[in-house]
Formats: C-alpha cells, sequence, structure tokens
C-alpha cells in the first residue's frame, strides 16, 4: 500500500527522547513545484515508481502536510568547522519526516530546507535552488557509481525568496539514508558532560546499525574500528573517482560511512591533488590529496568522544592505546582499498609489487600535464597493447606525449606479462572508470536551466548520470572537457 500505513513508520530516532531532539513541523515550502524526482530512491524504499503522482505526495515533501505516522523532528549535535571546536549546531534546516520499514531496512526520510529550528543559530532554514539541484543530483551520482551515500528522493522548487550573496529561490530535497548520524552527534554528548546520553546513543547506534559490534568485549572499539574502516574505504573511492567534498567538518561525516552533505563539493578536471573545490576553504584545509589524512583528523575527534565508553571510561593510558590501535586501522585499510581500486582502473588482473609505482607514475605524469582525471583514465580503458598502437586518444590528454610514451610502455609490458587481452580488459575498465561525472559546469548548466524556468534540465542531466559507465554516445557533450567559463566557477558555503 501507499502512501505507507501509519504502522510502517518505525520512528526509531525518535525513541531517544527529548535530549536528542526536538519535534516541530516542517515551515511549509510555498507555492512549491517538481523539480526533478527519482525513481530509483523511490524504489529503494519499495514505493511505486509514480509516487510523485499520488496526490499529496507534493504537499508532504514540501512541508505542508505529513503522512500518518510520520514524527518530524531535528537532531541536535555539534562538530569540529575547519580544525575548530564549533559548540552546538544540529539540524539548522534539516528536518526528519520519519523512520520507515522498507524492503532494504528502515530509512529516514529527511528535508532539507525545511525552514527554521531550535539549531538553526543565524540561519533561515532555508535552501536554495541551486545547491539543491547540486545535493540531489550529486546523491544520485554517486551511488550510481557505487559510492556510499546519502540518497536523494525529490526535489521540490518554489518562488519563495531567499537572501544569499544575491536573492535567490528556496527549494527542499527529501533525501534518504538509513541513519543521518554524524560524528558530531556523539561529541555533542561527550564535550557537553551528557555521559548518560552519550552511552544512550551509542548503544542505539549498535542495536540498530552495528549489531555486529554488541558482541565484542569491548564494543566501543569495536565500533571505532567499523567506523574507521568504513570512512577509509570511502575515502580511497573519493580519491580515485576524484571526488572532492569540500566541507569535511566533523558534523558532515556520517557514522555509516556514506558520502552525507552535498555543500561546494567537486569533481576534479584536471588532475591535481593540491586542488581546492570550496572557495570558502581559503586555507586549503580540504583540498584533494588532503582528504584522507583529514578524515583520519576526524576519526580522533570522533574517538575522543568515544573515550567515556572505554573501559573504566577515565581515558587511561591503556585505554588510549587501545583506541589509537583502532585508529591506526585506517591507513593500511585505506591503502588496501586504493590499491585494489587502482589495480581495477588499470585494468590489472594480478598485484605486482611495481604497480605501485606504475600508479604513482601516472599520476604524476598526470599532474604535471594537468590532464584530465576522468576523460584520462576513461581513455586508458580504450589503450592496445598492439605494438604498433601509438594509443593516440589518452596520449593526446599530454602534454608531453614522449612522456606517456614512456609510461605507456611499461604499462604495456606489464599487461602483456599477465597475458591481457584488449577487448576483455577494456570492457572491464569501463565498467569501473565512469564516463560520466557530475563536474560543476554541468550541474551550472542544469542550474541556470531550472532558475529560468525549465526545470526538465535537471531530470535530463540525472538519468545520464544514472547510468556513469554506460557510452550514452547521445550525450557525449556531456563527458567532455570543461568549458573555458568553467575556471570562473565559484562553489563556496552559500548554500
Ligand atoms: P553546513 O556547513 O552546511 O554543514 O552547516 C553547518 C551547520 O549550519 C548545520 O548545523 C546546519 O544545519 C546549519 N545551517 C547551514 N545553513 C543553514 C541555514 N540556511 N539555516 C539554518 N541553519 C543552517
Ligand atoms: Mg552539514
Ligand atoms: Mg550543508
Amino acid at each position: 500500500p501507499f502512501p505507507p500505513p501509519a504502522e510502517a513508520w518505525c520512528n526509531r530516532f525518535a525513541t531517544l527522547g527529548l535530549a536528542f531532539f526536538t519535534e516541530l513541523p516542517a515551515q511549509a515550502l510555498p507555492n512549491p513545484h517538481w523539480v526533478a524526482t527519482s525513481d530509483a530512491c523511490a524504489t529503494l524504499l519499495g514505493w511505486p515508481a509514480d509516487t510523485w503522482a499520488t496526490p499529496d505526495a507534493l504537499a508532504v515533501f514540501s512541508g505542508h502536510t505529513t503522512w500518518p505516522g510520520m514524527r518530524p523532528l531535528a537532531s541536535v549535535y555539534s562538530g569540529h568547522q575547519f580544525g575548530q571546536w564549533a559548540g552546538r549546531l544540529g539540524d539548522g534546516r534539516a528536518l526528519l519526516l520519519g523512520e520507515v520499514d522498507t524492503p532494504h531496512g528502515p530509512q529516514e526520510i529527511q528535508l532539507k530546507g525545511a525552514g527554521r529550528t531550535p539549531y538553526s543559530r543565524m540561519g533561515d532554514g532555508r535552501a536554495v535552488l541551486r545547491s539543491s539541484i547540486r545535493e540531489f543530483l550529486c546523491s544520485e551520482a554517486m551511488h550510481a557509481l557505487g559510492i556510499p551515500t546519502t540518497r536523494a528522493l525529490c526535489l521540490i522548487g518554489s518562488p519563495e525568496p531567499v537572501r544569499r550573496e544575491r536573492v535567490e529561490t528556496a527549494a527542499v530535497v527529501a533525501r534518504v539514508a538509513p541513519s543521518f548520524l554524524r560524528f558530531g552527534h556523539f561529541e555533542h554528548f561527550a564535550h557537553s558532560g551528557q555521559h548518560a546520553a552519550l552511552r544512550q546513543l551509542f548503544e542505539f547506534t549498535l542495536t540498530h546499525h552495528f549489531p555486529a559490534c554488541r558482541d565484542s568485549d569491548a564494543p566501543a572499539l569495536a565500533f571505532l574500528r567499523e567506523v574507521t574502516q568504513r570512512t577509509a574505504d570511502l575515502l580511497a573511492q573519493w580519491q580515485a573517482v576524484g571526488f572532492c567534498h569540500g566541507v569535511m567538518n566533523t558534523d558532515n561525516m556520517s557514522v555509516l560511512g556514506l558520502t552525507l552533505d552535498y555543500g561546494p563539493f567537486g569533481f576534479l578536471d584536471a588532475h591535481d591533488p593540491e586542488h581546492i573545490c570550496n572557495h570558502s576553504d581559503t586555507s586549503g584545509r580540504y583540498a584533494y590529496a588532503h582528504q584522507p589524512h583529514i578524515a583520519w583528523w576526524n576519526l580522533y575527534a570522533l574517538a575522543q568522544a568515544l573515550v567515556p565508553l572505554v573501559g573504566s571510561g577515565e581515558g587511561e593510558p591503556a585505554e588510549v592505546e587501545r583506541i589509537r590501535a583502532e585508529l591506526d586501522t585506517f591507513s593500511p585499510t585505506f591503502e588496501a582499498r586504493t590499491r585494489a581500486l587502482w589495480q581495477a582502473k588499470l585494468g590489472l588482473r594480478t598485484h605486482q609489487a611495481e604497480d605501485r609505482t606504475l600508479v604513482r607514475e601516472l599520476l604524476t605524469l598526470m599532474t604535471q600535464d594537468r590532464a584530465d582525471h576522468t576523460i584520462t583514465l576513461r581513455r586508458l580503458g580504450e589503450f592496445s597493447t598492439a605494438p604498433d598502437a601509438r594509443n593516440d586518444r589518452v596520449r593526446d590528454l599530454f602534454l608531453r606525449p614522449e612522456a606517456f610514451d614512456a609510461w605507456a610502455q611499461r604499462y604495456a609490458a606489464r599487461l602483456c606479462a599477465e597475458g591481457s587481452v584488449d577487448a576483455e580488459r577494456q570492457a572491464r575498465m569501463a565498467g569501473v572508470n565512469p564516463k560520466y561525472v557530475l563536474r560543476n559546469h554541468l550541474a551550472e548548466e542544469a542550474i541556470v536551466a531550472a532558475e529560468a524556468g525549465d526545470v526538465s534540465a535537471v531530470q535530463r542531466l540525472l538519468k545520464v548520470l544514472q547510468r556513469p559507465f554506460d557510452e550514452q554516445p547521445e550525450h557525449d557533450a556531456l563527458a567532455g572537457f570543461p568549458p573555458d567559463w568553467a575556471g570562473q566557477l565559484q562553489v563556496s558555503c552559500s548554500s
């Protein structure tokens, strides 16, 4: 049955109690209209593909009404922002509508941009259409890339004016995840000395999201290990695809290891370790190559919040040592996953000690010659080991083709040594190195069209991004180099 009956809304987070959230209704978005919808996300929920045709769906997801059983609330969390303790933050414009049973387990449905909450501080509780389009598209694009992420169900616009650097219009994204729990939720209760609540949150998290950790003789350490490994795994995937998050504050880090809070993110165009995607990040704290270390720093902040839950809870030296040992699993996990990802990206079926050098040299060449991250790897998937092959399509991406030739010779030798067959390897690599990623200029084109009233551009782009590994030759234009004007695009924390 659809909408889900009242008893399908399990609302587990709401059982935690008033220390954890404030119950309040959404502030209705005036004159709402559909901008885009994700049938794939509706399917995840076990909902019909025409969910959007349900008479009150638009009213529900724009905050005008609720379905029976929903229990809207805003949760409280804290966090470290740009390396500094920021104190209490919380869902300042997000609102959990409720948690619903689905064929894939319970899922939380959250509106982002649903109005002011007790955690809004100076903010207006709204999100602009521009940043909502970016979050909606990238959530679904990342999922299609196989990268853990919160999902996006639908995007609704409104003529309601919202003041940022200029006056824009408001929008709401309905997003979906098994849980939106952040590192910052744990930090909140640890730093404010609410240790009973911290333990309650911890027990809740284990029961519903990490049941295997319950059986450990040291559950807090087992939990930290699991979050560390999921985060390391996520970061390896971000780095491999060239994704830069932009605001890796601890309040934007999911304990489930999901990509969370899409703001001033960006995909690499030219491969550049120092690339900073967030115009507000003046020191480059969150530059592309720094992300794994920042993730580890954030895990360290989470670990500090878990100290009261380990052993005596006093942070004895032996306990601190055990915590450190869990954090130390980050690097080996990240390295192992990175190695496996790059092995696949290069089409290698075996692992050899020298592969690390082969990958590092390719990335150095790409950096020096500003070769496009996505296009280079996609075209490497057309590489031929035939003795007379020049591999011009990928070779031409380098300013110094001879330098590429020297690398290509070693690559070809490596492939031949494992008896690699061109056609078979090429097919495999096309399934690993995406053709389509949500570059800033693609999002910008959809945003400009939507702001001018043509919202169909967002839905069209979504369809292409949902099949990032498929050739889709009719959409070649969306897989090209960024236009010159893309260099002038600035995305910042303003959203
Ligand atoms: P962010 O930098 O987007 O991760 O947001 C950090 C904190 O600011 C979170 O607590 C958000 O809920 C809050 N916040 C961001 N923008 C707004 C807004 N327009 N209105 C209210 N709160 C906001
Ligand atoms: Mg955030
Ligand atoms: Mg945000």
